[in-house]
Order: structure tokens, then sequence, then C-alpha cells
């Protein structure tokens, strides 16, 4: 069985298991309760909540635990469109449905206009667009992602924050696919919120957090207790977020490493790929290594009548891997990124995820799983 989805999620790293242990089965309590039990787990948390500053050069103050990157990406778009009057919104059609239902949900119920950034068919942005949209609607919220999680395109969002910047809008971007896989510098970066996910980086599920810039209050998006300074009500996952902040300690202390290893995987996918089957495609910037998420590659398949069965295919032959074409139908449908993109629906195709656990000879073995379905098919 070898596993190829893990932007969709990562497998725990036994280092996070070991450093959440302690907090499930040892320190009982709730953190903010003020006997030593309580203490304890607060302690926890903040020193946590210090690592991750620490390491996307941010204030301790400025890190909000969440229940990972579904929630805060609905924090900064909800928070700051209720709360700073904002009017306007600017996203693409190739975010994370926690982006786009989110901003969707807000412009159907009136509270703003929503506006979308032009791309090319290989889903790159045109920052000239997002120009005139800001000239046009200043102090909107613009919401871009750092790399896209089927297609792995990287967006600029250091050009993305400065264009923010000159117009007054309000920067928040998903770096759910980036967090631990490229460094993050919230003094460089000139973004209001940033979001991450502790399971797309070897951490447990269910746990993640949100980077709110110093000086932008938001509302909360769930009201209860005064957790987390009354940003975010609820008592604290705390082994997720001692989990959570092993996760991006250890990410970090390998990311050189682990970025050499697997973009070596993915110039072994590239190649083999190619060779293996002829008209083989790469969708978006996949298969350019200064343009795209060196996790992600997304493979455009020929045409046949496998396309449809095709995850269900690899899966019988031990091979786990997501899809989506751009068809509307059929086992592979709906991938809005692809239909986006413009991509032909007759077109199979397979997002192969990668990680620092996976091998040279997993790729072979996928490579060759792909190929012999597709040799099956009569000429
Ligand atoms: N944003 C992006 C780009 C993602 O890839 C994902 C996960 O698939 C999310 C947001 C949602 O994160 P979570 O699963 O932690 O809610």
């Amino acid at each position: 069985m070898v596993y190829f989805d893990n932007a969709a999620s990562t497998p725990l790293d036994p280092q996070v298991l070991e450093a959440m242990l302690p907090f499930m089965l040892e320190h009982v309590g709730n953190p903010s309760s003020i006997h030593s039990h309580g203490r304890k787990l607060r302690a926890a948390i903040e020193n946590a909540r210090k690592t991750i500053a620490h390491l996307i050069n941010a204030a301790p103050a400025e890190v909000f635990f969440t229940s990972g990157g579904t929630e805060g990406d609905n924090y900064a778009a909800v928070g700051s469109i209720r709360t700073l009057g904002l009017q306007h919104a600017i996203t693409s059609p190739l975010e994370h449905h926690a982006v786009l239902h989110t901003l969707e949900s807000l412009a159907k119920a009136g509270a703003i206009k929503l506006s979308y950034v032009r791309h090319d068919e290989r889903g790159q942005l045109d920052l000239s667009h997002l120009e005139e949209l800001l000239a046009t609607h200043p102090r909107s919220f613009v919401s871009l992602m750092h790399a896209n999680n089927e297609i792995g395109n990287l967006n600029d969002i250091q050009t993305i924050g400065e264009v923010c910047q000159r117009h007054d809008a309000i920067f928040h971007t998903d770096t759910v696919q980036t967090m631990g896989h490229y460094p993050h510098d919230l003094q460089q970066l000139k973004a209001h919120f940033l979001v991450g996910s502790a399971h797309k980086l070897h951490g447990p599920k269910g746990i993640g957090f949100v980077y709110n810039r110093a000086g932008i209050h938001v509302e909360p998006l769930l009201h209860g207790g005064s957790q987390e300074r009354n940003v975010r009500a609820g008592t604290e996952n705390v082994a997720g977020i001692v989990g959570l902040a092993k996760a991006l300690e250890i990410a970090y202390a390998g990311m050189n490493d682990h970025q050499q290893h697997i973009q070596g995987l993915k110039d072994r996918f590239i190649t083999k790929l190619t060779a293996e089957i002829e008209d083989v495609q790469f969708n978006g910037t996949s298969a350019e290594a200064d343009k795209s998420l060196y996790t992600v590659l997304n493979v455009s398949l020929p045409p046949s009548e496998i396309s449809e069965m095709l995850l269900f295919n690899l899966d019988i032959n031990k091979v786990s891997v997501s899809g989506g074409s751009a068809c509307t139908s059929g086992a592979n449908a709906g991938s809005h990124v692809l239909t986006a993109l413009g991509a032909d629906p007759m077109r199979g195709a397979i997002r192969f995820s990668m990680s620092k656990y996976n091998t040279a000879e997993e790729v072979d073995f996928a490579v060759a799983q792909l190929a012999k379905l597709y040799r099956k098919i009569p000429a």
C-alpha cells in the first residue's frame, strides 16, 4: 500500500505523538483552572504559542489556536467583514472551499460584493487585475492562498501583500499547504491573517492556528468563555496544541532536507510518468519547480474509458491518491479548480502529494500501477 495523498492529510510523526501523550494520559484538568493541574496545562499552551510565534517571526499574542484551517479561514473572513465594515472582498476561483464558500455565503447574505482575480489557463493570477480591483474598491478584504492544494501553484504572497498595503486592504492568506514546508516571516509578509493546520505537517487532525496581526481586532466566530483572550471560546485542545507546536518545530528543523527529498520524488514522478504514459500532461504550473509547491503534482491523463474509475482502479492496485477532473459527473467529478482552468473534462486528473516519509520505490510502484492501467486501453 502506498500513500500519496499527503495534501489531504499527512501521517502523524511519532515524535509528535510522544510529545502529546502526557497531555492525554497524565496531565488532567482544564487549562482555565487556577490550581496547579490547570496551570501546568496553561503553561504548555503558552509554550506552544511561543514556539509557533518564534518560528513564523510573530509575537505570541498574534497566534490563536483553532480547530484547523477551515476555522482559521472562516474567522479571518467573517470577523474582518463583520467587524471592520468592509463592503467588498476579492478572492480567486481557485481558492479552497473554506474561503470560497465562506465569502460566497457573505455575498449571498448581502454583506459584501465579491470580485474574483483573473487567472490564466495554468492558474497564474493576474496581479495587475488585483491592482485594478483594489483601485476601484480600496479597503477590501483580500483572500489569496499561498499554494493551491489541488494543483500546487504558488502565489507571490509577498507582492500581493504589498499591493494590498498600498490600497489599505485587509489581506488574509491561506497557508495551510505551505506551513512547515516553506519559511513564513510575518515581519516581511504584509498579511493581516494567515492560517495553519497541524494535520498537513505530520501533526494531529482538528488543531490549527490563525495568525492575527496586532492591532486588527475582529469579532470571534465562537462565543462563550474567555479562552484565547476572547478570540476563540471553548476549552483548549491541549494535546493537539502541544502536537501542533512540536510538528511545526520538526518541520522547520528539517525543512531543507525534506524539500530536497520531496522535490527529488516529484522530479522522479515527472520523468517516469512522461516516459511510461503517452500524452501525459501536468495541470497548472505543477511541473515547474520554481512555480509550484514541491509536495504536489497534478497529472492530466489522456482521455480514456478508465478515466472515471481511475481512483478506484488505483486504490485496488494499492495506491492512494486524490483525483478530480474538470467533468461535472462521474467518480472523478467536480474539481472546481480544474474547471476554472478550463481543463478538458474528458481527461483524467490525479493529484500525487508527497511527504518526507515517501520513497523513490513508492514512486516507481505508483507509476507502474498507473502505466499498467493505461496500457490496458485498446488502441
Ligand atoms: N485550506 C487549504 C488550502 C487546504 O488544503 C485545507 C485542507 O484540505 C484547508 C484549508 C482546511 O484545513 P482543515 O482540514 O484543517 O480544516
